[in-house]
């Protein structure tokens, strides 16, 4: 296979259907020559996830549920027999009760707290200890962020404190892992409709607003984030590590937006 990523596998997590940032992100590099693996969660999410595998030539689909080591374990286990060793992973799994993904954050419960915290931000950790184990020529790991772990952020809640700890973890991950030559990043993504999106309260308006007042003047698609991705999955992202990228049409930069008055 020719290509960026042409000689490298990579273990994709978080494909849920074809509106995943996930797929977004295993197409770009599989266009790029990528050998992949897939993990989904529960069986109702496997017939979804095995036809999509099979459009980009991958038959290695297997289960994982992220709150429970013992099938973390089993996962990479399984890439371990098969594969022997692994390039890259993504990360792309998220998850909190939705009922607390609106109103306030001062709301949230113990229960949601732990259980959010447990799956969106201590599952990457999880991941990146064991993927670092089979990765003996070094490697490339990445997760999802959003701006809401930044600002505050309608609705984000209990979540932009979990992605907050993600991206603190990223650096400290990337620390750890960097003596053996893998990189661990993540990617700020503006709004992207999505199932996981699809809870959060008001998004609709959320996407409006960010068209309406980032730079670009327009909301970023899962190729954007798949093409941002394939840089800091490659080799032409050799030099970067412990960084949040931000593909949100540059939306975290602006302070106020200017009039948009073409007579003024
Ligand atoms: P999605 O619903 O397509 O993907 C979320 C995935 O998380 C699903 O595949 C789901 O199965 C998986 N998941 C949840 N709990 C799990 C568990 N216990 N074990 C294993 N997998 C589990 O939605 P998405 O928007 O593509 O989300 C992917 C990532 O991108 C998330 O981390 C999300 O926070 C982040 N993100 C999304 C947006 C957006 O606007 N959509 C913006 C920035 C960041």
């Amino acid at each position: 296979k020719n290509g960026l990523m042409a000689g490298k596998r990579g273990l994709i997590m978080g494909l849920a259907n074809d509106k995943s940032i996930a797929w977004g992100i295993a197409r770009a590099v599989a266009a790029q020559g990528a050998e992949l693996a897939f993990s989904y969660q529960g069986e109702a999410l496997k017939k979804r996830v095995d036809p999509l595998a099979e459009q980009l030539g991958s038959t290695l689909v297997l289960p994982c549920d992220v709150s429970d080591e013992a099938s973390v374990a089993a996962l990479f286990d399984a890439l371990e027999q098969e594969w022997g060793k692994l390039d890259f992973v993504v990360h792309a799994i998220g998850f909190s009760d939705k009922d607390q993904l609106r109103g306030r954050y001062a709301d949230t419960t113990r229960d949601n707290f732990l259980m959010t915290m447990d799956i969106s931000v201590f599952s990457f950790t999880a991941v990146a200890k064991r993927a670092a184990a089979i990765m003996p020529d070094g490697g490339s790991l990445l997760t999802l962020t959003y701006y809401g772990a930044e600002r505050v952020m309608p609705h984000y809640n209990v979540m932009g404190v979990a992605k907050a700890a993600l991206e603190a973890s990223v650096r400290y991950l990337a620390e750890d892992l960097g003596k053996d030559g893998i990189r661990v990043n993540s990617i700020s993504a503006g709004p992207i409709k999505t199932l996981a999106a699809s809870g959060i309260g008001d998004f609709r308006y959320i996407m409006k607003w960010n068209e309406l007042n980032s730079p670009l003047r327009r909301n970023v698609t899962q190729e954007d984030v798949g093409n941002s991705a394939l840089y800091l999955l490659s080799d032409l992202g050799a030099g970067v590590t412990g960084e949040t990228h931000h593909v949100d049409a540059g939306y975290h930069v602006v302070g106020m937006k200017a009039v948009d008055a073409p007579d003024i």
